[in-house]
């Protein structure tokens, strides 16, 4: 396996592809089983098994040289967010997103506890888990994603489901929106960047229309954006709203909203009030509490944490690090990017184990497909490399680019790229 050619790929979408194994095939060639050292290097504790937080644990113990790894999480099967909106136009279902942890322990001899981490001290380097105990690290490495903010008013997340982290709330918007009925009005709403994965609110809005063209016709899909533009990918995005999807969506930018109420099915905003049949609102989104009761999530006003980008290590406590989604960086956030910080990072932390330094150069890329219709997508990349000036991962030029238009190849493409970054992750 080597190292680099994980972290590093050309512009373009196939290169993406590459940068996992195109078609899973890493699945069919990982390797049996890591052994465990009789004395540990080091003691690693990775909390959240998700994107980032099971890329991590595998690629520290396929690098590490015996580092022992331990991987808290809260729940026995992950939920994929990738993909999840498919759900809402029953196109995919739930279960076909689980995933589990099995390889994880078998392939890699990572230990795996199911249970949820209530505290974490980042000066004596302990957890507190909810079973009751306490456990102790060399470094700990916090992957925890994302929580969202609340609304003034009469908010009721069942009533008004954002459908942001793949599971209950996806099903429930899936069955709001099938009730709705023809001729009526669903609403979505985009939180002020930086959310998780930029083009996904603008990708299900485009989902949206066209499944309610054909399953709720004369109905309305009212984007109301807090951005002052479409955040990502203007160009396809636009075109999809305003030509294809033309009759369908209303878009509203800069929208604030102040206050809801879910038993009137409204939300009070800057432009007035807006009601719908079906409301999916996305809340604004921060580190989750656990990384706020540590300190360490200084970043955008206090919601996400800052690192140094060489090693995901927080700018305020040396030894514990922060990938995915809670961390604060100049990259998306993204499944894909989640999947490049942790392999940053392990690499990072192998090196330090073994008495180097981390390297003083990552290069890290992201693809990303959008649905514009149930069968056709667009596809955008970028790359970014570390700027010593800047301390931060600056975008390469020339080597970032998006499709012209779509079509029904980058769809199929979207699922090669999706099963291959989930083999690279969980199997
Ligand atoms: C609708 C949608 C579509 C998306 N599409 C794409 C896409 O096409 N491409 C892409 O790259 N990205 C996409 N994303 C973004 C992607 O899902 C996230 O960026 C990614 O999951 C972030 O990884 P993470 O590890 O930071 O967080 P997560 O994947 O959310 O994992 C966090 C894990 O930590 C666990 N956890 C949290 N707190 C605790 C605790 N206290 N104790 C124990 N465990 C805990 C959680 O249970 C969870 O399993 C999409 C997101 C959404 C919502």
């Amino acid at each position: 396996m080597q190292r680099r050619s994980f972290m590093t790929a050309a512009a373009g979408r196939l290169a993406a592809l590459g940068a996992f194994g195109a078609g899973g095939a890493f699945a069919a060639t990982a390797p049996a089983a890591v052994p465990q050292a009789t004395a540990p290097k080091a003691r690693v504790i990775v909390i959240g098994g998700g994107m980032a937080g099971t890329a991590v644990a595998k690629y520290l113990r396929l690098w590490g040289n015996g580092v022992e790894v331990t991987l808290i999480e809260r729940y026995p099967k992950y939920v994929s967010n990738i993909m999840s909106s498919l759900v809402l136009t029953g196109q995919r279902t739930l279960s076909s997103l689980n995933y589990g942890y099995d390889a994880l322990k078998t392939r890699y001899g990572v230990k795996v506890l199911i249970d949820e981490v209530l505290a974490v001290d980042p000066v004596k380097l302990t957890v507190k888990l909810r079973s009751g105990g306490l456990l102790g690290a060399d470094r700990i490495i916090l992957a925890p994603g994302i929580a969202f903010d609340g609304f003034a008013g009469s908010y009721d997340p069942k009533a008004m489901p954002h459908a942001w982290q793949a599971g209950p709330q996806t099903t429930l918007l899936a069955q709001q929106l099938a009730a709705m009925p023809a001729g009526g009005v669903a609403v979505l709403t985009i939180p002020k960047a930086p959310y998780r994965c930029p083009p996904g609110p603008y990708e299900r809005a485009c989902l949206l229309a066209d499944w309610m063209k054909a399953k709720k016709p004369r109905s309305k899909l009212i984007v109301l954006d807090a951005n002052p533009d479409f955040v990502t990918e203007r160009d396809n995005f636009s075109q999809a709203f305003f030509g294809l999807h033309g009759s369908v969506i209303e878009y509203r930018n800069n929208v604030e909203i102040n206050s809801v109420s879910s038993s009137l099915m409204t939300l009070y905003t800057n432009g007035g009030a807006v009601t719908g049949n079906v409301i999916n609102l996305i809340p604004a989104q921060r580190a989750p509490a656990l990384v706020a009761a540590t300190g360490l999530a200084t970043a955008n006003g206090g919601r996400f944490a800052p690192v140094e980008v060489l090693s995901y290590a927080s700018t305020l406590a040396h030894r514990v690090h922060l990938i995915g989604d809670s961390s604060a960086t100049t990259q998306p956030k993204a499944g894909h990017i989640a999947n490049q910080e942790a392999k940053v990072c392990a690499d990072a932390l192998s090196r330090i184990f073994a008495g180097g330094k981390p390297d003083p150069a990552p290069v890290t890329n992201s693809a990303c497909y959008s649905t514009i219709t149930r069968s056709q997508a667009s596809w955008l990349t970028a790359v970014f490399r570390y700027d010593p000036v800047a301390k931060a991962m600056a975008p390469v030029a020339n080597a970032s680019a998006a499709s012209t238009g779509w079509d029904g190849d980058n769809f199929e493409e979207m699922d090669t790229w999706f099963k291959a970054l989930m083999a690279d992750t969980f199997a």
